[in-house]
């Protein structure tokens, strides 16, 4: 029987992409139902909610989300509907590979895994005001969790992965330095992990040295983890060694639940346009045909990336070509046949 899917089609590019990313999915043959959602801004305006019931009912029992990008507004209104998923299902680890595909970049051959803490950190959103000399405003707390048990299931699965997918290295990144008990546990916890598997190399460094050393020479690395806010950040840093945000998936999985997301935004300045790359999500997309058994599917949609890229003339704006997103649909599902 086909897996069912949620589908989120989201705000700004993300119903561009994920048209695009399901008409691909169509032309290979992926064996899925999809089961479409709102989600987002777009979700308030029509359903005055930014995360309806009746998604969170459909995330619930297919427990396999695809998602397009959410605009989230700064400062003031809705918290992340991202963060607010993320939580609801538990997923934990947020799987980031990023690999070079198109040819001619800063970097050739490059191909790392990172993978964030999803659910603790700071991005817990425990942060309120304190009032002072009746300023209410005058200063700002923000509290980073970090749980054994959080610090624990996250490392462990980067070293799985690291295992599963014959992988070398794995690199933890920290602040233990200055954030000596957050960061400590965590740094504490990965040690431990780490002598569950003697056959990985296995290293840890502080993240503002990772920073710079990925941009020397990132073919030092091979699977990274870390806590949830030097993920997000090291993530992009990482798509923009492969070409950027264009480029990079990302699997959200939990344990008895996953979702799939592009690491890009609803990018509004170009929503609308016709002109977004589509790669993200698709990618995405192949990650989730990898986690429902689909992995054949995957390859297949991968190579027809790599080929269409590569030959060039249909390349998207943010690839330096002058397709739009159908264009550029329309020769992967041309190289699928
Ligand atoms: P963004 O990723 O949306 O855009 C950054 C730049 O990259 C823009 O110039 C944009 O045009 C370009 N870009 C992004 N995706 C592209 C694609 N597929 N093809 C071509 N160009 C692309 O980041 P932002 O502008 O900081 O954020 C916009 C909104 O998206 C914000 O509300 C933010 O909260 C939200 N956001 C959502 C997610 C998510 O849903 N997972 C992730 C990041 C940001």
């Amino acid at each position: 029987m086909a897996n069912t899917i949620t589908v989120i089609p989201g705000d700004g590019i993300g119903p561009e992409v994920t048209d695009a990313t399901l008409e691909v999915l169509r032309a290979a043959g992926a064996d899925l139902e999809y089961d479409m959602q709102l989600a987002g801004l777009t979700a308030l305006q029509e359903l005055r909610n930014p995360l309806p019931q009746q998604t969170m009912d459909s995330a619930e029992e297919n427990r396999v989300l695809l998602k397009g990008p959410l605009t989230t507004p700064s400062g003031s209104g809705f918290r992340s509907i991202n963060v607010e998923l993320r939580k609801a299902f538990d997923l934990y680890a947020n799987v980031r590979p990023v690999r070079t595909i198109m040819p001619g970049g800063r970097y050739e051959d490059i191909d790392l895994v990172l993978i964030r803490e999803n659910t603790e950190g700071l991005y817990v959103g425990v942060e309120h005001y304190i009032g002072m000399h009746g300023d209410p405003r005058a200063a700002a707390e923000s509290v980073m969790i970090i749980t054994r048990f959080g610090a624990e299931r996250v490392c462990r699965y980067a070293f799985e992965y690291a295992r599963e997918h014959g992988r070398k290295k794995v690199t933890l990144a920290h602040k233990a330095n200055i954030l000596k008990y957050t960061q400590g546990l965590f740094l504490d916890v990965g040690h431990e992990v780490a002598k569950d598997f003697p056959e990985i190399e296995w290293e840890d460094r502080i993240i503002d040295a990772t920073a710079m050393q990925l941009v020397l020479d990132p073919y030092r690395f091979d699977v990274l983890v870390m806590e949830n806010m030097f993920g997000d950040i090291l993530s992009d840093l990482m798509a923009g060694l492969v070409g950027g945000l264009g480029f990079a998936p990302a699997g959200n999985i939990g344990s008895d639940a996953a979702m799939f997301e592009a690491v890009h935004g609803s990018a509004p300045d170009i929503a609308g346009q016709g002109i977004a790359n589509p790669t993200g999500l698709l990618m995405s997309a192949c990650l989730m045909l990898d986690h429902v058994g689909q992995g054949e599917t995957a390859t297949r949609i991968r190579s027809a990336i790599d080929e269409v890229v590569q030959a060039g003339e249909s390349r998207t704006a943010d690839m330096g070509g002058t397709a739009n997103t159908k264009e550029f649909t329309a020769a992967l599902v041309k190289a699928l046949r």
